[in-house]
């Protein structure tokens, strides 16, 4: 690349603002390019600006410089030219993906007719700022929500809702909330946990359609009721669908750039146009989709390294740890945590104090026959930590309520501390925690 190449970033996200602001550092600004019309923010901290324990400006990330506002409509690799939605065309000489996921809208009876292609009234996706403050709108106390999905989102926003006052119910089609990240003991004491913030919370229950009333005139749709499978009705105000991501790969696709469920990148963060590289929630690197902020930032900075001219560079995976607290009161807001991988605790929220739950997973905490498991729990205060070990290496594990080992932990995971040679692996759960023994 010549010194005067000009770089392109599409979507001014968690990973297009890190990697504008860090070739910014580097002496390579780049024209970041973003749709939406707030500045770049912090999107693991939405539900806590639904909550209210944040103010929107205060989740903000630094990007370098304002990003250009405009939605990209399409790519000419021929003429190295993206269009804009208001034709304005702009010329690159490399360009980034950093288009994130769109949320996964599920084909449910009734949200979409062929005359009305928008989600009804009352029906809310939570991907974006605008999702959370129309959400944050329509909320008064004793408004009823129905919060369809179980996994990190759902709970999130069940939580926040609740936490402001709404009547909410979590609908999830498993048999347990967040399957994905936690093992049965602590999905049990998340479930525990929003009940006792009055969440009422369905398990292994499928949602089929929900309800429409059509506006005077063919005016606007607005939900009434949530139908689930075996006939109920929930009546409702608001929906909430936390159903999952998909990654956001049409700008690829129609360039004719190789694609499968995201978009293809080598360990240079190169597409199959080595003009183009994808970072965060759209690529696809070696078989993985992360959907995650810690990889995303991670192949930022790499990428930025790599365009700023260290040929070194390379991105070989992260293993990122998931931390989400789910605070149970709206606190006076605090200073931001900044653009790290994932919510901590704010000051004065330590684990288990007041009706705050922190949580923090990762990898398989299920474990195979042979593993070998350390589990303490302590049903009084909520706790519970388990890892799972297999042949000498940490394969998974899980931390609620107490997360004082979370640092020792993570280096283990991220296997830049090696697993205690000899004694107990209890000793990774109590490193950094004021207690020992197990209880149970
Ligand atoms: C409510 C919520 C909670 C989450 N909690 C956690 C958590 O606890 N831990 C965790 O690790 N991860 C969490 N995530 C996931 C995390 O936010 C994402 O992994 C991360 O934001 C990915 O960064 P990104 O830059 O790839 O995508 P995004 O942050 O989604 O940014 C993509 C940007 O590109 C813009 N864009 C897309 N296409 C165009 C276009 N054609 N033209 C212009 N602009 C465009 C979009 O509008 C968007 O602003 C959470 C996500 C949500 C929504």
């Amino acid at each position: 690349m010549t010194s005067n190449a000009r770089v392109v970033v599409i979507g001014a996200g968690l990973a297009g603002a890190r990697l504008a602001r860090r070739l910014g550092e580097l002496g390579r600004p780049a024209l970041l390019v973003g749709e939406e019309r707030h500045r770049p923010y912090n999107r693991v901290l939405l539900a806590e600006v639904l909550a209210g324990r944040y103010p929107p400006e205060v989740i903000g990330v630094p990007s370098g410089g304002a990003p250009t506002r405009a939605r990209v409509i399409g790519i000419d690799r021929r003429t190295r030219t993206v269009r804009c939605a208001d034709g304005t065309p702009i010329p690159y000489d490399t360009l980034v993906l950093a288009t994130g996921s769109n949320p996964v809208l599920p084909p449910l009876r009734g949200l979409f007719t062929g005359a009305a292609p928008e989600l009804p009234d009352g029906v809310h996706a939570f991907r974006t700022m605008d999702d959370c403050l129309g959400l944050s709108r329509a909320l008064r106390p004793g408004v009823r929500a129905v919060v369809i999905g179980g996994g990190l989102l759902g709970v999130s926003a069940a939580r926040a809702l609740a936490v402001r006052g709404a009547r909410v119910v979590l609908v999830q089609q498993a048999e347990r909330l967040m399957e994905r990240h936690l093992d049965p003991g602590a999905s049990a004491l998340v479930r525990r946990h929003l009940t006792g913030l009055g969440v009422e919370v369905h398990t292994e229950c499928r949602v089929r359609g929900v309800r429409v009333a059509a506006g005077a005139d063919g005016g606007a749709r607005t939900v009434e009721a949530v139908e689930l499978a075996d006939g109920y009705a929930l009546d409702t105000d608001l929906v909430v669908l936390a159903c999952g991501v998909q990654p956001r790969v049409g700008l690829a696709e129609d360039a004719g750039l190789a694609v499968r469920q995201g978009v293809l990148v080598d360990d240079a963060l190169r597409t199959s146009d080595p003009r183009i590289h994808a970072i965060g929630d759209c690529a696809r690197h070696d078989g993985t989709l992360y959907g995650l902020a810690a990889p995303a930032l991670e192949q930022a900075d790499t990428l930025a390294r790599l365009l700023a001219g260290d040929g070194t560079a390379r991105y070989t995976g992260t293993r990122a740890l998931t931390r989400l607290t789910l605070t149970g009161e709206a606190p006076a807001p605090v200073p931001p945590f900044g653009p790290g991988p994932g919510p901590g605790p704010g000051p004065g929220l330590g684990p288990g104090a007041g009706p705050d739950l922190d949580l923090a997973a990762f990898g398989d905490p299920v474990p195979l026959p042979g593993d070998d498991v350390v589990q303490l729990t302590d049903a009084t205060r909520g706790t519970y930590r388990k890892v799972v070990v297999r042949a000498d290496r940490l394969v998974g594990g899980v931390l609620v309520g107490e997360l004082g080992s979370v640092g020792a932990l993570a280096r283990a995971w991220e296997g830049t501390e090696p697993l205690p040679e000899e004694g107990p692996l209890l000793h990774l759960l109590t490193h950094g925690t004021h207690e020992g023994g197990p209880h149970d």
